[in-house]
C-alpha cells in the first residue's frame, strides 16, 4: 500500500454484461448451476483487474457474486422466506420487493467466504469486504416474526460477526458494515442500532469500517435528496455515536453533496474514507475536481488517516462509466500525495 492516502471503492461496481443485466438494482443472473459459479469468479477477476488498472490501493469485490447488498445476505439466513416476498418501504423511501422473516433467524453456513478465499488468492493488495450492517437488514425486509426491530437487529449482528470472523480469517483486511439506514433512524442509531454494529464487530482483529451514506444514484433517492434543504446535516446526529465505539474506519459521502465538510470533525482521530467520486451522476469527475475535495476533507482529517473513496457503489452505473471514475480517483489521490510530499 502507498504510505498515505490509499484509494479504495465503497464495494460495488458493474458487473460484466454476460452475468447480469448491467445498470440496474437486483439484476437476474443470466447464468445457472456451475456457470454461474464459474461466470462469477471470472467478474471478480475482471472487477480486480480494473481496479488494479486504476491504481486503486484497497481492492474490494465489486460485490460480484452478490444480487444486492443486503438481500443477498438476508437470504443466505435460515427462518428468512424469500420466495414469498414482501414489498416494502425501504429507509421510507421507495417500494422494493424483499424477504420475510417466518421464524429464528440464524447463519447456518457462510455465504460470502468462499469468494473472499477466491479473490484473496488472486492480489497480494489489502483487501476490504462490504457486509450490510444490522439496521439496514432490518431495514430491507419483512419482519413477521420477532415483532421488534431492534431484537431483528440483535439477531442479525450475531450471523454478521459469525460472518465477519470467517471472512477475517480468509485473509479481509478490513471488513465494512453499509449503513445506510444510519442516515434516516437517528434515534435508532442511538438508541440500539449503534450497539448492534458493535455486536457485529465484537472479537474481530482485522480492521472495521462502516459506511453511512445518502445511497445509490437512483430516483428514488436523487428525489430524497431535492427535500434534505441547503445543507445536510444527519451525520451530525450520529457520528457522535460512531466517534465512541470500536469501529476504526467511517467512510463518508462528501464530493458534489451538501453535507457541510466541518461535520467530519465530529470523528478526528478515526480513519475516514472520503467520497471524493459523485456516484450519482455519470459525468467523470476530473483529478482536479476529487483533488480539490480531498484538499477540503483534509481540514478536518488528518492525513494519515484518510482514506479517498467513492461516495457509494457503483452498481448501477455504466461499466465505462465506473472505470473513468475509479482512474479520476487514483489520479486525484495521486495530486494531494505530491502536494502533502512537498
Ligand atoms: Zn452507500
Amino acid at each position: 500500500m502507498k504510505n498515505i492516502l490509499p484509494t479504495s471503492t465503497v464495494g460495488s461496481l458493474p458487473k460484466p454484461v454476460w452475468l447480469a443485466p448491467p445498470e440496474k438494482l437486483w439484476s437476474p443472473w443470466k447464468l445457472e448451476g456451475d456457470q454461474l459459479l464459474e461466470g462469477k469468479q471470472d467478474a471478480l477477476r475482471v472487477s480486480l483487474h480494473e481496479q488494479q488498472v486504476a491504481g486503486i490501493d484497497i481492492i474490494s469485490d465489486g460485490e460480484q457474486t452478490r444480487q444486492h447488498f443486503v438481500t443477498t445476505f438476508i437470504e443466505h439466513l435460515s427462518g428468512v422466506d424469500f420466495e414469498n416476498r414482501k414489498i416494502v418501504k425501504i429507509r421510507d423511501r421507495y417500494d422494493a420487493s424483499v424477504p420475510v422473516v417466518m421464524g429464528d433467524v440464524a447463519r447456518e453456513k457462510s455465504v460470502f467466504v468462499e469468494d473472499a478465499k477466491f479473490l484473496r488468492k488472486q492480489t497480494n493488495k489489502p483487501i476490504k469486504w462490504a457486509l450490510p450492517g444490522p439496521m439496514t437488514m432490518v431495514d430491507t425486509l419483512y419482519d413477521g416474526h420477532y415483532k421488534s426491530r431492534e431484537k431483528l437487529a440483535w439477531e442479525f449482528a450475531k450471523a454478521l460477526n459469525e460472518e465477519a470472523r470467517e471472512l477475517q480469517d480468509a485473509g479481509v483486511d478490513i471488513i465494512q458494515f453499509d449503513e445506510p439506514a444510519f442516515n434516516v433512524f437517528f434515534e435508532e442509531v442511538n438508541d440500539w442500532g449503534m450497539a448492534a454494529l458493535e455486536r457485529a464487530i465484537e472479537g474481530l482483529h482485522c480492521q472495521t469500517a462502516v459506511h453511512i451514506c445518502y445511497g445509490y444514484g437512483i430516483k428514488a433517492n436523487t428525489d430524497w435528496k431535492k427535500t434534505l434543504g441547503s445543507e445536510w446535516r444527519q451525520y451530525e446526529e450520529i457520528l457522535p455515536s460512531v466517534q465512541k465505539s470500536n469501529i476504526d474506519i467511517v467512510s463518508l459521502e462528501c464530493h458534489g453533496s451538501r453535507v457541510p465538510f466541518n461535520l467530519i470533525e465530529l470523528v478526528r482521530g478515526k480513519k475516514v474514507m472520503v467520497g471524493a467520486i459523485d456516484v450519482a451522476t455519470n459525468t467523470i469527475e476530473t483529478p482536479e475536481e476529487v483533488a480539490a475535495t480531498l484538499r477540503k476533507a483534509l481540514e478536518y482529517v488528518d492525513a494519515e488517516n484518510l482514506y479517498p473513496c467513492t461516495n457509494c457503489g457503483m452498481a448501477p452505473l455504466s461499466r465505462n462509466v465506473a472505470s473513468g471514475k475509479l482512474s479520476a480517483l487514483s489520479a486525484g489521490a495521486a495530486i494531494i500525495r505530491k502536494e502533502l510530499a512537498v
